[in-house]
């Protein structure tokens, strides 16, 4: 275990050494340079005029002249004279260009000037997404989507429960269409029409990188792997799993991927040659890369991240509009200076916001404890949370309240001898005298050696492993549901159906009450808001100094020391009334078992 951890902090420390992606939009390919098409440079105000209206900025059916708070339009039109900038036929400036002008510039995150100077040019110069920041459809309050079917809508109001995070990164006027009429009605739309009530109304989505879209930069090896990594880093923090299809009819197939360039895929739009628009994609369907842009596998330094770009486009097709936040992974420029990306808080909530949070049932959950020597030679005591369900499981980080990246991991990949399908229970007996940590599977258990990361097959005192339950714990018998160490009394819990088994780890021995019920032991505060019996797991926490009970989709918390100094009248190891797992700790998701083993790692 601590050599992976050691590992992955090698790795990542190797990540961040090196040097930040440049972005060249030339491809390697010496010889076909002459074949490379250029994407317009925007240059003057008619090429931005372009860029404004191609990104949906200058309205093509906006009759209206835009209407300026007061006093604002006489500085704006100076400003915009001085530079010399757009003048309609009639010789009077155009309003519309300098108002979609200050758009770009507030969403870019330029001062407002309304000016075409040279950081507007620059930022229009970007690599940037293909999806328009603003759809002009959307800003039609008449415009009613149609569907040619005649069928019952199913109802889809549960997946497309948009969350007021979401809705705070959407400015456009949000209006209500039929997520199943869209889907029948498989019309191609642009994914910038987001109104927080579209998405995919099932979990598990189908994939296909399309035979005549290869890229020619990248083996195909390497662009399978890259998207199996991008939809794998939005399965880890929503309940989507994805799973590459090369079987089915192609219209089986929800998300299908090609390179192309120019005209290209039978596409509606044409990729603009090397330089800034890099991709697009639509909504509920399909994703296009523009072949002429140096696409590079990840962390190579130069080029353009295919999986960062792949992520962003994944997310435009499951129904997140862009998001200007430059931590944001749907930020429309690409910002090639974070090489170690990742799919940012703001992210998660509007992907949750549409399909939920990740839920379900642990088998085990503990606090791995372990000593690390500082740099200065002092010796700390750390911890981590750990969640096993069956045979995977995922690294906490209490500080951070997410899971590590890249997880969930194999059991037997974290804890070498472990059974591949799990365990029942962990216990980490820890106090002056002892330090060993066992881990408990149907009616044997296992003492783990962490110096040397793997478990016995005999230990110190000439004991081998796994043994029976009952020889080294005398009074129980296997299986347990689950257990744990108090290090408090220096009593291991075991808990199996509605008893608790208290066993006396300094007598080893039972305490003289045991087996006791559950109910007894820890007494709802709440009367009848207890698990019974039948426990998933139990965990002492040590961040929060008490005990967890988890069973099903809840979990009790035991009365802390400072609970019972606020409110006396709590009886000691009482439980607080159950509280939903997703609500304590997040996104703690299942990958689809083709990606498990693609790892950044
Ligand atoms: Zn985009
Ligand atoms: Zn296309």
């Amino acid at each position: 275990m601590l050599a992976v951890i050691r590992l992955i902090f090698i790795l990542r420390t190797v990540i961040f050494i090196i040097s930040a992606e440049k972005v060249f939009h030339s491809r390697d390919h010496s010889d076909a340079m002459n074949d490379i098409r250029q994407a317009e440079l925007i240059t003057d105000t008619d090429t931005a005029q372009r860029f404004l209206s191609k990104y949906g900025f200058i309205k093509a059916t906006d009759g209206d002249e835009p209407s300026f708070p007061a006093g604002e339009t006489e500085v704006s039109l100076s400003l915009d004279l001085q530079e010399g900038g757009t003048a309609s036929r009639s010789g009077s400036p155009d309003l519309r260009f300098i108002s979609a002008l200050k758009e770009f510039q507030q969403v870019s995150g330029l001062p407002v000037t309304g000016v075409f100077d040279d950081a507007t040019k620059a930022a229009m110069n970007k690599p940037r997404c293909g999806v328009p920041d603003r759809d002009e459809e959307l800003e039609s309050p008449e415009q009613v989507f149609e569907s040619n079917s005649t069928t019952t809508h199913t109802h889809t109001d549960a997946a497309v429960n948009a969350s007021d995070a979401a809705n705070n990164t959407e400015p456009h006027v949000r209006k209500q269409r039929h997520l199943a009429a869209l889907l029948r009605s498989r019309r191609r739309r642009d994914a910038s029409t987001w109104t927080g009530h579209m998405a995919f109304s099932k979990s598990l989505l189908k994939w296909r990188l399309i035979g005549e879209g290869y890229s020619s930069q990248l083996s195909i090896d390497e662009q399978k792997y890259i998207f199996r990594l991008a939809f794998r880093m939005w399965s880890e923090v929503s309940p989507l799993q994805f799973v590459e299809d090369t079987h089915s009819p192609l219209e089986d197939i929800d998300i299908r991927l090609g390179f192309g360039t120019g005209r290209h895929l039978g596409c509606s739009q044409r990729f603009d040659g090397a330089g800034r628009e890099f991709a697009h994609a639509w909504f509920l369907g399909d994703i296009h890369f523009d072949d002429d842009e140096h696409f590079t596998v990840p962390n190579m330094g130069s080029g353009i991240s295919l999986l960062k770009v792949a992520v962003h486009e994944i997310g435009h097709v499951l129904g997140l509009p862009h998001i200007y936040r430059s931590e944001s992974i749907m930020q429309p420029s690409y910002l090639p200076q974070d090489a170690g990306f990742e799919i940012d808080w703001m992210d998660r909530k509007s992907i949750q916001s549409l399909y939920g949070v990740c839920k379900g049932r642990f088998s085990t959950v503990f606090d791995w404890i372990r000593k690390e020597q500082t740099p200065y030679g002092e010796v700390v005591v750390r911890f981590n949370t750990y969640f096993m369900r069956d045979g995977w499981y995922w690294l906490y980080e209490n500080r951070n309240n997410r899971t590590r990246y890249g997880d969930p991991v194999a059991v037997q990949v974290g804890w070498h001898g472990l059974p591949s399908s799990g365990v029942d229970a962990y216990v980490h007996v820890w106090n002056r005298k002892a330090d060993a940590v066992y881990f408990f599977k149907g009616v044997q258990y296992w003492r783990y050696d962490s110096e040397n990361d793997q478990v016995f097959t005999e230990d110190s005192d000439g004991r081998s492993y796994p043994r029976l339950i009952s020889e080294g714990f005398p009074g129980v018998s296997g299986p347990v549901d689950t257990a744990y160490y108090d290090r408090r009394d220096t009593h291991i819990y075991f808990f199996k159906g509605s008893q608790v088994f208290r066993f006396d780890v300094r007598a080893n021995r039972l305490a003289s009450s045991s087996p006791q019920k559950i109910t007894e032991v820890f007494p709802a505060v709440v009367p009848s808001n207890h698990p019974v019996g039948n426990l998933d797991a139990a965990y002492f926490s040590y961040s929060h100094n008490t005990v967890f009970l988890l069973k099903g989709s809840w979990f009790w918390r035991m009365v802390s020391g400072r609970d019972r100094r606020r409110s006396v009248s709590l009886p000691p190891n009482s439980l607080m009334p159950r509280r939903d797992v997703e609500q304590q700790w997040f996104d703690i998701c299942d990958v689809h078992q083709s990606s498990l083993r693609t790892t950044r790692r």
